[in-house]
């Protein structure tokens, strides 16, 4: 395939040959929407470099994690400081409790223990449910993703009663067979599950707001209705905040609704913003859940680098400057991309709804309103391919996929928002050229 990006199309057959795919997490690949993947070799502000020196303006911020933008100078040498100290010692440190301070007062948690990634953070959430409750089964919703945590990469079974499926090989049936997996946004089916089986549901663990499948935010009082149920029957509420935490407003999706309506999860994950860059998440909840964490409870949970003091330092030097200013400039820049691509679109006759929750939005290709993943899997991926790829030849990365949030910054500033509105007609009318396509 021919290519003006050669200094990254040679990259990818290198890096093919020693790694799978040639990416270490599968979206990097660009399977979604074909082509050759950029390898950025620096990244200041709004903006990426790749290997052929092109600069792009970046839409999807390390897939979340850059909230003030890239190469931040406050958190640089806060963190240039802290490695000129030693990187990990092993041993508890300064910077891990003030992060956790920072995390307590931001959120509804009381205690927070640090691990290493978002799918750890799930991973021991639902360990924690479980030695919690004495019980055994989890409730997830389909579109849901949690990270690659065997008992959740689960599809649903053939009915709504019966136990979930492996989502991929690898995981064993015994692995998913105390899983159900719901519609999002379907009361009568978490009611349903809760009636049958009750008795034996240690948690339901549900994103905040789904970001995951493109924005698809809780109806109204959804999560509450959720905090209630898991209540009534003595599971717990787990809340997936990896995503949306620290993102959608200061407090995360909880201080769009449990924050207004006087009810918090028993836990919750964080990841992405909270680590500023770095490998760091982590999973908190009520001091009477996490009491039964080792070494204080029986539920055992361990990490080599867990609170690591350059992530610490790098997560909570971005928190702390994670301002009241800085969450009203990312709801002005969404708010300006999001209405300038639905009227691109609109322009092209390119049917599309985008979806939000706080700073955080998607924009389907397909007729809204998207409430679960069987709507948004009728999203056009051949017009989002083409759509993308006439952003990103106009300077501008999208994810590489048609179901994924687009992430903006503190750094993005007129220019850079400017280069977005500009590219955005003429990708209009190459997905809307795409639909023409495939309908000839
Ligand atoms: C990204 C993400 C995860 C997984 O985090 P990793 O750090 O990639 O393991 C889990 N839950 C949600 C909601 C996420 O968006």
């Amino acid at each position: 395939m021919p290519t003006d990006v050669p200094a990254s199309a040679a990259l990818f057959e290198r890096a093919q040959a020693v790694t799978p795919g040639g990416v270490n997490s599968p979206v990097r690949a660009f399977n979604a929407v074909g082509g050759t993947p950029r390898f950025i070799t620096s990244a200041r502000g709004a903006w990426l470099t790749d290997a052929d020196g092109r600069d792009y303006v970046d839409l999807i911020g390390s897939w979340g994690p850059m909230l003030l933008g890239h190469a931040h100078p406050e958190v640089q040498e806060a963190v240039q400081a802290a490695v000129a100290r030693g990187t990990s010692y092993g041993t508890p440190t300064v910077p891990e409790v003030e992060l956790a301070e920072e995390i307590v007062a931001r959120t509804s948690v009381e205690r927070v223990r640090f691990v290493s990634s978002g799918t750890e953070a799930t991973m021991s959430a639902i360990r924690l449910a479980r030695g919690f409750t004495g019980r055994d089964v989890v409730v997830k919703f389909a579109g849901c993703y949690h990270g690659h945590v065997d008992a959740l990469l689960a599809s649903a079974g053939s009915g709504l009663m019966t136990f979930a499926l492996p989502g991929t090989p690898g995981v064993p049936a015994s692995s998913t067979e105390l899983t159900l997996v719901l519609p999002y946004n379907d009361r009568a089916a978490v009611e349903q599950v809760f009636a049958e089986h009750g008795e034996r549901i240690a948690c339901l663990v549900t994103e905040a707001s789904p970001g995951n499948m493109g924005v698809v935010p809780p109806e109204p009082g959804f999560n509450a209705f959720l905090s209630e149920i898991c209540r009534r029957h003595g599971a717990l509420f787990v809340s997936d905040e990896v995503m949306t935490g620290f993102r959608v407003t200061r407090q995360g999706q909880w201080g769009l609704d449990g924050a207004v309506e006087g009810w918090a999860p028993d836990l919750v994950t964080f990841g992405k913003v909270m680590g500023g860059g770095f490998p760091a998440a982590a999973f908190g909840g009520r001091a009477e859940v996490m009491h039964h964490l080792a070494p204080e409870g029986p539920v055992y949970q361990a990490g080599t680098l867990s609170g690591n003091p350059i992530a610490t330092t790098a997560g909570l030097t971005t928190l702390r400057l994670a301002t009241d200013d800085v969450y009203a400039h990312l709801d002005r820049v969404a708010t300006t991309i999001r209405e300038a691509a639905c009227a691109a679109l609109t322009g092209a006759g390119v049917a599309h709804v985008a979806q939000s929750t706080g700073t955080m939005f998607s924009v389907f290709l397909t007729e809204g309103p998207v409430r679960d993943f069987d709507d948004a899997s009728r999203t056009d991926t051949a017009a989002y391919a083409a759509f993308f790829h006439s952003m990103l030849d106009q300077g501008v990365y999208l994810p590489p996929s048609a179901y994924e949030a687009w992430f903006v910054s503190a750094a993005h500033d007129e220019r850079a928002v400017q280069a977005v509105l500009d590219a955005l007609p003429d990708a209009a009318r190459a997905a809307a050229a795409a639909q023409q396509g495939s309908a000839a």
